[in-house]
């Protein structure tokens, strides 16, 4: 990153939010509105046919990306659209039940929240063990025949712990429930794949993975996503009306409804083409190394306390940390204002885990693959500088 602010250059380490977008993404989406800026399947020009030839080949690199089939590929705003998605077209009836762990971004447990006070399911939750991590066994209790669905965060924004998914979804499936997995904190770090995973749904925002803002995905096994009802409907959902009658396409059209973020989409398939060139294993030991340094170091400042596992190697690329006896806000606002450290602070979006934990929130650094050494050495130097004040 070029980017200077008051001469100095910036880390940002707030990538679980939002990550930097590179050049190639740009390019593909400055192109489509400079060269052939168009709808799909409607007009038969020659801009309109190139758009809707670059949509396929976008929803193709997505497919690849998380080894889906082209029809499993729903183009969405983001992870909680496409939570959403699932929580309205999937039939939910009075009685279903939707199990989530105790750990959920808003976005995957407002849903269900909502669907129990509007139609009257029933939303329970995994609670962690003493070490909190993810209790198979407690699952295992909580599960019988109502459980329409397993709704469980794959890597937690909170503190960067990845669930048992694998053990998860064989549980939940023996039991006859579906499994949707929120990869929001996962996808853009490592190899997730969907096929092999068996999950049914899998949601993510391409944001989060070098993309443009306000592109997410829901992929979904094709006989769900084909069973399922519609969710926003209207144009570019249907074959045909009549006054009285309408038919749907097949999926995963008959979820995109009206004119789409064509640019948006071609971006997040320039990210996903990018992304897998970088490499997931390459972005998991780049963010390994970083969060291993982080944490030996912070473990050496009697005031810090870092949230989740102590292990660096379970926690992905998020350093969770509260500096005793500050707001984590106050932390935050000083390492902007000291060196231009960017990071996240606050509750981050996991409201009922603080709330049940009686814990003000955190201050929370977040990395990605192109975060480097010097920026590291300069965040704990910096939270080194910030627990000196608090000591005079
Ligand atoms: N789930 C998790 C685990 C997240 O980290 C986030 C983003 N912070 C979301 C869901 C929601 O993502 P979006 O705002 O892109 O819908």
């Amino acid at each position: 990153m070029q980017q200077k602010i008051g001469g100095r250059p910036i880390v940002y380490f707030d990538n679980a939010a939002m990550t930097l977008k590179p050049d190639i993404v740009l390019d593909a989406m400055r192109e489509y509105y400079e060269e052939y800026t168009s709808v799909t399947g409607r007009s038969a020009h020659k801009w309109a046919v190139k758009t809707t030839e670059k949509v396929d080949w976008a929803r193709n690199e997505l497919s690849k990306f998380v080894n889906a089939k082209r029809e499993e590929i729903v183009f969405t705003k983001n992870t909680t659209e496409s939570i959403n998605l699932v929580s309205r077209a999937l039939d939910f009836k009075k009685g279903d039940i939707v199990v989530t762990s105790d750990r959920e971004h808003n976005s995957n447990l407002v849903p269900w929240l909502f669907l129990r006070d509007k139609i009257g399911i029933q939303h329970k939750h995994v609670k962690s063990k003493k070490d909190e991590t993810f209790d198979l066994e407690a699952l295992k209790a909580v599960l019988d025949k109502n459980v329409k669905l397993v709704s469980m965060v794959h890597t937690s924004n909170l503190d960067g712990y990845t669930l048992p998914v694998k053990e998860i979804i064989k549980i939940a499936h023996d039991n006859g429930s579906l499994v949707m997995l929120d990869g929001a904190q996962s996808i853009p770090h490592k190899e997730v794949n969907f096929k092999k995973l068996d999950a049914d749904f899998l949601a993510f925002s391409v944001h989060k993975m070098c993309g443009p803002t306000g592109m997410g995905v829901l992929v979904g096994k094709k006989r769900l996503l084909e069973g399922m009802d519609g969710f926003i409907v209207g144009g570019d959902t249907v074959q045909s009306t009549t006054y009285t009658d309408y038919k749907f396409l097949a999926a995963p059209e008959k979820f995109e409804a009206g004119l789409q973020n064509y640019a948006g989409i071609i971006g997040s398939g320039a990210a996903a083409k990018f992304v897998s060139k970088v490499g997931r294993d390459k972005i998991a030991k780049q963010e390994t190394m970083l969060n291993k340094y982080v944490t030996e170091e912070f473990n050496k400042i009697d005031k810090v306390k870092i949230l989740g596992p102590p292990d660096y190697r379970d926690r992905s690329g998020i350093v969770s940390f509260n500096v005793e006896g500050m707001d984590p806000h106050d932390v935050a606002l000083v390492l902007d204002e000291m060196n231009n450290v960017f990071i996240r602070s606050g509750y981050h979006c996991v409201h009922s885990w603080f709330n049940s934990h009686g814990i003000k929130g955190s201050a929370r650094a977040s990395l990605y693959f192109y975060n480097t050494k010097e920026e590291a050495e300069l965040f704990v130097e910096s939270v080194k500088k910030v627990v000196s004040y608090l000591g005079r």
